[in-house]
């Protein structure tokens, strides 16, 4: 939900820097406010839209939406404040101020790729710094964020990505004017700033090191991986062993499980299910004889039925299931899928 809401307001104003005004009255005022909410509406239904087709997902909040308006807020406030008007209301910016506000944008959500095409980026703005007669004098790179402001500096992975813009900018462009580097945050509508030496090389170490090999990277199980949020659950035996040797398995609110599904009522979403053990460093899975009662709702239980419809039979790796009531939830934010684990020779 956090990411679709980012999105709608980015795409919102990168859509108001590039409107076609024509045919209005340079003076005219009062119309930003309704062509941002247009704006708003409509990147809003779409992200509406993408999200409701996404395969796993919680509910959409659509009270939401008032979170998005304050954040776009924030974004035009802080166009303003680069063009030197701080603090106008919306509703007092004139045509001819906001063409002044577009004109100094020089690119709104580009490409940014290195000439060997290994590293990329999108910015979302490519702003030029002027001086009182109007003469460029630099650029900045402004990536609009729509998360929770720095208190004080900024992460060092957002650092390191602003960084990273800069120095793809550069390596594309010999001869820059000086660049500065901004994280604008919408929430409080604050530009705070990027410095530090190139990061590019690093970047490329890092790109060698993504290259597919023929050897299975090493596992690394433990809290802060299996134990958070992978999408390889299914495939991967490591989290069930480390989970078993560390003696959680099905231990918390949030659980990932390995079960026969013994009875299902497709009506209802209720179903009776036993949990699994591993029995070797392969998942190779035992029942273990204790059986839950179960309750699959929306996209959990479709999963289910389709899996049934395939004519899948024996275990079922059910990810991120609520165990807080006596009958197991598995709703739409649940993978459920075939128990397949893959051996670490591949
Ligand atoms: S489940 Fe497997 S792939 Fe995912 S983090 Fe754990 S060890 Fe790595």
């Amino acid at each position: 939900m956090a990411a679709s809401l980012g999105t709608a307001v980015h795409a919102s104003i990168e859509d108001i820097v590039q409107m076609d005004l024509s045919g209005m009255e340079d003076s005219e005022i009062g119309w930003l406010p309704h062509s941002a909410e247009q704006r708003l509406r409509a990147r809003w239904d779409e992200e509406r839209e993408i999200f409701e087709n996404t395969p796993r997902r919680g509910d959409w909040k659509e009270k939401n939406y008032t979170k998005a308006r304050k954040q776009q807020a924030g974004g035009l406030e802080l166009l303003l404040s680069h063009a030197g008007v701080p603090s106008l209301p919306p509703s007092r910016v004139t045509v001819a101020l906001w063409k002044r506000v577009m004109s100094l944008v020089l690119a709104a959500e580009g490409e940014l790729r290195t000439k060997d095409g290994k590293l990329m980026g999108i910015l979302d703005l490519l702003l030029a710094d002027i001086d009182a007669d109007g003469v460029v004098t630099g650029w900045v790179v402004a990536d609009l964020k729509t998360g929770k402001p720095p208190s004080p500096d900024l992460k060092p992975e957002v650092r390191r990505q602003l960084l990273l813009y800069r120095d793809i900018l550069v390596d594309n462009n010999p001869n820059p004017p000086p660049i500065r580097t901004e994280g604008w945050y919408t929430d409080n509508s604050r530009a705070y700033a990027a410095d530090g030496d190139p990061v590019i090389d690093k970047a490329y170490e890092a790109w060698e090191a993504t290259q597919p090999g023929t050897t299975p990277l090493s596992p690394t199980p433990g809290p802060s991986s299996c134990g958070g949020f992978c999408d390889w659950k299914a495939w991967c035996p490591h989290w069930w062993t480390w989970r078993k040797e560390a003696g959680n398995l099905h231990a918390g609110d949030f659980v990932d499980a390995v079960v026969l599904v013994h009875a299902f009522e497709s009506k209802t979403g209720a179903a009776s299910i036993e949990l699994c053990e591993p029995v070797d460093a392969a998942g190779k899975p035992m029942p273990t004889g204790r059986t839950i009662p179960a309750n699959f709702r929306g996209r959990g239980a479709l999963m289910l039925e389709a899996l049934i419809a395939d004519g899948h039979q024996g275990p079922v790796y059910l990810g991120s299931v609520l165990t807080n009531a006596q009958a197991w939830q598995v709703g739409s934010w649940c993978d459920v899928l075939p128990w397949s684990p893959i051996p670490d020779s591949g």
